[in-house]
């Protein structure tokens, strides 16, 4: 039986072990911190359970095909509810929109701030689903080998929507700022700038706005359960704790890897930690990209976190809220033009015990807070309790709830623990930006260029960032390992 090696379980490391596991071969996982999952780790503490990456379930008919692809059915694993409303906006004092998969409902919202403008909005949202049933069913399930891959009728058709970014198309007819940064807000998990983001990535405006925020029951994490289960009972096996160190060849052929010391034989190797650290792992000479490379490239931010308990039970918030009161041009300028700690950021806070009550002791409320920051910045705990007080401050400022005296637990997270946890390049939060240079066969390649038989998955590579291109991402790399293989 061919064996194969896969470094890291994040959620394509996940994908991939199931896909390839189906296909017979030998599977093995080296995962080098405790717990599988990678970015998308728990963190439990006295009573209190925080998903420590990803809160945000979108595109859900992304996950219903990857357990139908292994002839499973995803309500076997983990359930699923629609949150409604999905999300809130803040962007003053208790001066809000609230956003639902509901076109009427958004049009309404669209014609009291700015009258006239739902016809825009319907034709946005058309075109936007247009663009999600080209790119989201077919382009991104491509491993971005050739340009060709891209080239179609339907893709020909919309070339302006490639060449103009987001940000302009919406703010051609949108004037008012509350609604465009609404629909602005969405491609901002594509990890760029809207103004670096070409309009065709409206699809991610129809997941948000038609196709709603979903949330797993038992969190995030209840989807990475629920993958490693499934992978096992394919015949994957995992080793956590399992720290590799390099990627060893033989004539040009990734041969095998040494763990945690010790040297074991693959017949092929699949990588879905960061593709920088990957590259450190071979000879200089067999790396496929250079430092310069990676120094060129636009990487999606880094973030500042802070995981919360609270004492008592909160009213009157939502599960998903982002308090967009400060510039949202600006806080980008700090992330990607001039790297620096942001002067007034926008954040983002999360409270899924309001959903799921098993998330924090009864009585008690479960709290993540999210600050998008630039990679590479200096990182210290004096920064990070600034700013803590900053946004807590607003928080309690524009929710109307002042929870300051009520916070039991608190866990900051950021740049120093996302190189030192993930060997994160500049401790980069969500991988490599998709802007219109590093889409698809522009981004580093799924397939190593100078070593037979080594591959790629995760958001550093085809399609990018989220979990639902990591999931596609260890799907197309686990269709080339298996025709390498075969
Ligand atoms: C704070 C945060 C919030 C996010 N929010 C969302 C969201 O709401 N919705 C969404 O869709 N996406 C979100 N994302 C993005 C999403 O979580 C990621 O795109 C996805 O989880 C990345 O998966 P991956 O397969 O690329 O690998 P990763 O999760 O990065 O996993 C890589 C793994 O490789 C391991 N590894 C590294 N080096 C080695 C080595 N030498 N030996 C062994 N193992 C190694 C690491 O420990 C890690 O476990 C968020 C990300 C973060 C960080």
């Amino acid at each position: 039986m061919k064996k194969i090696a896969i470094i890291g379980s994040g959620f394509s490391s996940l994908s991939a072990a199931a896909y390839l596991a189906k296909e017979g071969f030998q599977v093995d996982v080296f995962e080098k911190n405790e717990t599988v999952g990678g970015r998308a780790r728990q963190y439990q503490q006295e009573g209190f359970t925080f998903d420590m990456g990803p809160t945000w379930y979108w595109m859900p008919d992304v996950f219903e095909r990857f357990f139908s692809d292994l002839g499973k059915k995803r309500e076997d694993y983990y359930q699923l509810e629609l949150l409604d409303p999905s999300y809130r906006i803040y962007y003053a004092e208790n001066e809000y929109i609230d956003i639902k998969p509901d076109e009427e409902y958004l049009c309404s919202i669209f014609e009291k701030y700015q009258p006239g403008s739902a016809v825009f909005l319907r034709k946005f949202l058309k075109e936007a689903k247009d663009n999600y049933n080209i790119a989201i069913k077919d382009l991104v399930y491509r491993p971005g080998m050739s340009p060709l891959e891209l080239v179609n009728t339907k893709t020909m058709k919309r070339l302006h929507l490639f060449l103009k970014s987001i940000q302009k198309q919406v703010r051609s007819k949108i004037k008012h700022p509350y609604l465009f940064q609404l629909l602005e807000f969405p491609v901002l998990f594509l990890g760029a700038k809207p103004s670096n983001t070409p309009a065709f990535y409206n699809f991610m405006n129809y997941a948000d706005l038609a196709m709603g925020t979903w949330y797993p029951k038992g969190g995030m994490y209840a989807v990475v359960e629920a993958m490693k289960k499934l992978a096992e009972e394919l015949g994957a096996e995992f080793h956590t704790d399992a720290d590799v160190h390099k990627i060893s060849t033989q004539n040009g052929n990734a041969s095998g890897l040494i763990v945690n010391g010790n040297a074991l034989s693959f017949d092929s190797i699949l990588s879905g930690a960061d593709y920088h650290h990957t590259e450190l792992l071979l000879d200089e000479a067999k790396r496929g990209y250079s430092e310069k490379y990676w120094k060129s490239k636009t990487f999606a931010p880094s973030a500042l976190l802070f995981y919360v308990g609270i004492n008592r039970k909160l009213k009157g918030i939502l599960h998903h809220m982002l308090f967009f009161d400060e510039s949202f041009d600006k806080h980008a300028i700090d992330i990607y033009d001039t790297p620096q700690w942001p002067k007034k950021p926008l954040f983002y806070a999360s409270f899924p015990s309001l959903t799921d009550e098993s998330c924090a002791p009864e009585g008690y409320e479960n709290g993540t807070f999210l600050i998008p920051i630039a990679t590479g910045i200096t990182d210290t705990n004096e920064i990070r309790e600034e700013y803590f007080h900053k946004i807590l401050h607003r928080f309690n400022r524009l929710t109307g709830h002042d929870i300051s005296n009520d916070i039991i637990l608190k866990k900051s997270y950021s740049v120093n623990d996302f190189i030192k946890d993930y060997n994160s390049y500049g401790g980069n939060a969500y991988g490599l930006a998709n802007t219109l240079m590093q889409t698809a066969f522009l981004r580093p390649g799924i397939k190593s260029s100078k070593v037979k038989g080594l591959y790629f998955s995760g958001q550093l590579t085809v399609p990018g960032p989220g979990v639902p291109p990591a999931l596609i991402s260890g799907k197309l790399s686990s269709e080339l390992v298996t025709k390498y293989l075969k």
